[in-house]
């Protein structure tokens, strides 16, 4: 019997999504580059698998029934498939376009997500959270419910307000200023990893770089855009794209995976001139070094280290070199390679959370590969991965420590 004729899609975004799934080939490289393929054997649970549901969907032939949700939601959004894919599948953008349309946040979730948009109030509601920490009353958490119990378990620390300072909107470069740099402190970033940013900062001027950072700037909408919530994720990036637009800046350079593969598809994102620029001139923190970075001097130092990818600086902004080069520079330091390296923690945004038995698993897999390398120090360089690792590490009672390239850097600078 023939199958009945595709409905054309709806709308325009739909179509955008719908197109990009027709790319598909079939051809299954993707498959094994796939953690969720990987962890369950399962052609739904796998790239190729994911597009043929979301195509039917897109084309009527389907219903989102409660298992065909389950398998879309247990995909990471790690975008491995992208990176190998022949046809240059846009898996992502056919993932958020399913997502905005199946998924419902709860109240809780809207306002946490609209938080993140909100720096004053974001910084605020840290302060709470740190509250609840020192004085211990977030260990009643274990009363609660499960999510909430998972929420404060992988609530990280939060530092006192006086290392939550936002960085300064100029800091001048050591010596000759070769140029002139913007900085993107980030929403999660400038309330955990505060002194990452710090240390990027610094390593950036004895670089001999101006340092900027745009008031005008908020959170880049990437942890939005993994949710669905594509009109958000865009105001977001829009207001970024206005925020960075100064034409004398030679880079706007991000420390954070996630907010740079935002950056990475700004221009496809918005279609405007703006996000075009954003896209063009935003480089990782590590890129950035390698290569105008040659008045840095490293000392030498007696260290076994191994690095993991994060998912969106590998796939996704494709920069896949940098970080070892880099590190490669500094004397008597040694890098041991770890298997799977470019294969997803399980962090993945808040995918801890939603789907903690699936993050688990893969976290389990990395720390055994993690453990064969014998290395003193992890580095990645993205807040998501650097708390999951954290987290296994500690409860596998493992002596590594997890560190963004820029912290160890800035404390081997010269
Ligand atoms: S590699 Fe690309 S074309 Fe091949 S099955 Fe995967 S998504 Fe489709
Ligand atoms: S984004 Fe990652 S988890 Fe999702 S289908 Fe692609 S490889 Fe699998």
């Amino acid at each position: 019997m023939s199958s009945p004729a595709p409905a054309p899609p709806k709308s325009a975004a739909e179509s955008a999504a719908y197109l990009a799934s027709l790319d598909c080939v079939h051809c299954g490289l993707c498959v094994q580059q796939c953690p969720t393929y990987l962890m369950t054997g399962r052609e739904s649970a796998n790239p190729r698998g994911r597009i043929y549901l979301m195509r039917a969907l897109l084309e009527g032939r389907t219903e989102p029934t409660p298992g065909l949700v389950a398998d879309l939601d247990l995909c990471l959004v790690c975008r491995a498939c992208e990176s190998i894919c022949p046809s240059g599948v846009q898996f992502g953008e056919v993932m958020a376009d399913a997502r905005s349309r199946l998924r419902k946040p709860g109240r809780i979730r809207r306002w946490m997500m609209s938080l993140l948009g909100r720096k004053a109030a974001l910084h605020r509601f840290a302060g709470l959270i740190r509250l609840t920490q020192v004085t211990k009353v977030d260990q009643l958490a274990r009363l609660l419910p499960a999510r909430v119990r998972r929420l404060a378990a992988f609530s990280p620390r939060i530092p006192p307000k006086s290392e939550r300072l936002p960085l300064p909107s100029f800091t001048p470069a050591e010596g000759t200023a070769r140029g002139r740099v913007a900085v993107f402190e980030g929403c999660v970033m400038s309330v955990v990893f505060a002194d990452v940013n710090r240390d990027t900062v610094r390593l950036l001027s004895a670089a001999g770089y101006d340092v900027v950072v745009p008031s005008e700037a908020t959170c880049c909408g990437a942890l939005h855009e993994h949710d669905g919530d594509l009109a958000s994720a865009h105001s977001l990036l829009g207001q970024n794209s206005t925020a960075y637009s100064d034409p004398s800046l030679l880079a706007i350079v991000h420390n954070s995976s996630g907010c740079g593969a935002a950056f990475a598809g700004a221009g496809r994102s918005l279609g405007t001139d703006l996000g075009q620029a954003l896209t063009t001139r935003s480089q990782d923190l590590t890129r950035f070094l390698l290569d105008h970075g040659q008045a840095l001097r490293f000392r030498s130092v007696d260290l076994v280290v191994t690095y993991d990818a994060p998912c969106h600086l590998h796939h996704a902004v494709r920069e896949t070199t940098a970080p070892l080069e880099l590190l490669a520079r500094v004397p008597g330091l040694k890098m041991v390679p770890m298997e799977e390296a470019s294969l997803c923690c399980g962090a993945a945004g808040i995918y801890n959370l939603d789907q903690p038995e699936m993050s688990r698993s893969i976290l389990a897999r990395k720390l055994d590969h993690l453990a064969a390398t014998g290395a003193e120090v992890l580095v990645t360089g993205n807040p998501g991965c650097i708390l999951q690792w954290r987290s296994g590490i500690a409860e596998r009672k493992m002596a590594v420590d997890v560190l963004h390239p820029a912290t160890l850097l800035a404390r081997l600078l010269a």
